[in-house]
């Protein structure tokens, strides 16, 4: 470690902005770039605009009222022009001297008849100082550690010996081929760049130099998922053969037809879990897209497999909801579902965990408690994440440790989302996984209309809310989400519950949220379903999963303070059958601009697909991930919106470049990236 080339007192100050050792420094890279390398002359000068002035100081002037303020008059051969400042020490004073020369760099604004400039970078030159011959690079910087000081010091990394042989390039033909500079040379262009260059394309990040730096970085992404993908396949997994009679006497039993895409999408997953090496699939399709049946169909071949299958819902709600469905289901075909959650009682759990170590239990669904220790699985085959981005990335892991009670075998995993991703993103970003997508919606759904109003319209909703109670027909309130306080949010849905009660002297009126014991809120759903009450104020427990076709009504108090994916699984609670139904989106003035685009694009739109397209273009790939809870190393300099193209390239280069140069791949990861090491690795 070259630390010696910083004191002790910039290492400290660096350590704030992440940069620990000299290379981290390298690729602390400039937010954008000053153009220093050429003069302005006054007369030229617009206002708005960035310049460069040489001149003359004419004279000097100090005022302290209104307040304290420096001006500096300044001359060219051109024209006059006014520099102030306003905060500055008695020594500033002393230093500007009429007759001295000036170079001064900064915005041109015009406040009186002279324009000025407030607070210029300045230097005080003589009259052969060369201009620089480079544009000069601006540093996200942090306090004590001035622009200045920071070039300095990377330039002081560069004058290094041995640089070349401390940074070899690791695939030097491939960036041959791809006419991309070596990285060090790419790096010191970034941080020196040659005024001979283009500067806007060194601003937007797209200089060759800055493309070659992205595509290593994105190249370290790609070979952390990619190897995780290789990685994966080659892990023993036992082949799950598949049976058509099984599979003939679910359907026909069923109560619907599959859709095209679930055929297909189940046809993927038969094909994956007949493969030795474990399935590692995400199951994409909107809230209400049929994910479930696909699921079921698959576990049903790893049943009839002599398997268990382990079916894993975020939610107490969630998991009761699906083992009341699949016990429904597959009882018919003598198949034992057992129900496994946190809360139930001791001696219940009992009962299950034996039932699941005799192998009795076939299929068993619930919460995280299926992932705990004291479970014991006979023989489990299959796993299944519902709703598997709400588990967070690190969860495949626990599972992989569970699994060793299977010793030399790797359970088959199908994860299952309804928060749509854009597929491309998918695709290169979950690059460890294989992906499959539903997006169309079983036939004979309603479409939702969807209505804003701001919440003083309140009164009339609930004209609407008697008119759908008297059609038979049941209603959610979601009250607002108040992210600084639960507690809060607990209050309002008490009062809400407590209006509506008075209010609807005719209808019964329920009340859902998180802090009620898991029994209670079984019981309540359960009053729910059966259409006991016909309106329940919800805080936002409801937003995973829960389907009661009869609910055509949704109001949404606060709708502005919610994503736009919370929103769309909100609204995916209702037009679950086929009635038509309205969801109302009530938000309190003033909106902000991001609040009115969010809520335009909900009313806009119904397809999930969609709307996360558009979340991505208000939000940004890094948060619609969740990159920053996911745990997954974050990108330092790559950008997917912008260098999406690049990606592509990154993906399919990673997969030649694992098999072909494994030890070059490795130290590759390790110069780039200590986050890689530490991430996914038990
Ligand atoms: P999600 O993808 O959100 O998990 P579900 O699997 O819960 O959706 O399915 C939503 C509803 O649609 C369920 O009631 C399910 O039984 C029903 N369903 C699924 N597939 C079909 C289909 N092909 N035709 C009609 N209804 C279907
Ligand atoms: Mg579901």
């Amino acid at each position: 470690m070259p630390k010696q080339i910083f004191t002790e007192i910039q290492s400290k100050k660096l350590k704030k902005l992440g940069i620990l050792n000299s290379l981290d420094l390298l690729l602390h890279i400039p937010l954008r770039y000053v153009d220093e390398t050429k003069i302005d002359l006054i007369k030229d000068i617009r206002p708005g605009s960035m310049c460069q002035i040489e001149a003359k100081i004419i004279s000097i002037e100090v005022s302290y009222r209104p307040r304290k303020n420096l001006t500096v008059y300044v001359q060219d051969v051109s024209g006059d022009l006014k520099l102030r400042f306003i905060n500055f020490y008695s020594s500033q004073i002393k230093q500007f001297k009429e007759g001295k020369i000036l170079r001064v760099y900064g915005e041109i604004k015009s406040n009186s008849f002279l324009f000025e400039m407030v607070h210029p970078k300045y230097e005080f030159i003589s009259i052969d100082t060369p201009l620089k011959d480079f544009y000069t690079p601006v540093y996200p910087a942090t306090e004590g550690l001035s622009q200045k000081l920071i070039f300095k010091l990377v330039q002081k990394v560069f004058k290094q010996e041995n640089l070349k042989e401390q940074y070899p390039d690791y695939f030097g033909n491939l960036y041959r081929e791809k006419n991309l500079p070596s990285l060090l040379e790419a790096l010191e262009l970034i941080h020196k760049p040659s005024k001979e260059y283009e500067k806007e394309l060194f601003d937007k990040k797209k200089s060759i130099f800055h493309q070659r730096v992205i595509y290593d970085e994105l190249l370290t992404h790609q070979f952390f998922f990619r190897g995780k993908y290789h990685e994966n396949k080659s892990y023993k997994s036992k082949a799950i053969l598949y049976s058509d009679s099984i599979q003939k006497k679910f359907l026909n039993n069923l109560e619907f037809k599959l859709t095209n895409q679930q055929q297909s999408v189940f046809l993927e997953i038969r094909n994956d879990i007949n493969q030795s090496y474990p399935m590692y699939r995400l199951l994409q399709g909107d809230v209400g897209s049929g994910k479930t049946v696909v699921a079921v169909m698959a576990a049903l071949q790893a049943i009839n497999s002599g398997f268990q299958v382990a079916f894993m819902a975020p939610t107490e709600i969630l998991a009761e909801q699906h083992f009341e469905k699949l016990n429904y289901w597959l009882t018919k075909l003598g198949i034992h579902v057992e129900l496994l959650t946190g809360s139930m009682k001791p001696k219940l759990k009992n009962i299950s965990y034996e039932k699941i170590k005799s192998g009795e239990a076939k299929l068993i669904v619930g919460t995280h408690a299926l992932i705990q220790e004291k479970v014991d699985y006979k023989n489990i085959g299959f796993y299944i994440i519902d709703e598997q981005h709400r588990f967070g990335v690190r969860q495949r892991v626990a599972l992989k440790k569970k699994s060793e009670s299977n010793k030399d075998f790797e359970p088959h995993q199908l994860m299952m989302s309804a928060t749509p991703i854009p597929r491309t993103l998918a695709m290169n970003y979950f690059a460890d996984m294989d992906i499959s997508i539903i997006n169309e919606m079983p036939p004979g759904r309603q479409t939702i209309t969807t209505k804003v109003f701001s919440s003083d319209k309140r009164s009339q909703i609930l004209d609407t809310i008697n008119q759908h109670c008297l059609n038979g027909n049941q209603i959610y309130w979601v009250c607002p989400l108040i992210e600084e306080s639960e507690t809060l949010q607990l209050e309002t849905a008490e009062q809400t519950f407590i209006d509506l009660s008075k209010y609807f002297v005719k209808h019964k009126v329920g009340l859902i949220h998180g802090r009620l014991p898991s029994n209670d809120k079984k019981e309540i759903m359960e009053r729910f379903k059966k259409n006991k009450t016909q309106i329940l104020v919800a805080t936002t427990v409801i937003e995973v999963g829960v389907d009661i076709p009869n609910a055509t009504l949704m109001v949404i108090e606060n709708a502005e303070r919610m994503g736009l994916s919370q929103l769309h699984q909100l609204r995916g609670r209702i037009g679950r059958g086929d009635k038509k139904s309205i969801c109302i989106l009530l938000y309190k003035k003033k909106l902000s601009d991001i609040a009115k685009q969010r809520l335009k694009v909900i009313y806009e739109n119904i397809d999930g697909f969609k709307i996360a397209e558009e979340d991505l273009k208000l939000r940004g790939p890094g948060e619609l991930l969740g990159l920053r809870q996911s745990g997954l190393p974050s990108l330092r300099i790559a950008d997917l919106d912008r260098d999406h193209e690049l990606l592509n390239i990154a993906k399919i280069d990673a997969d030649f470049l694992l098999e072909k140069k494994p030890k070059d791949v490795s130290m590759h990861v390790n110069r780039w990236h200590r986050n890689y090491q530490d991430v996914g690795r038990s």
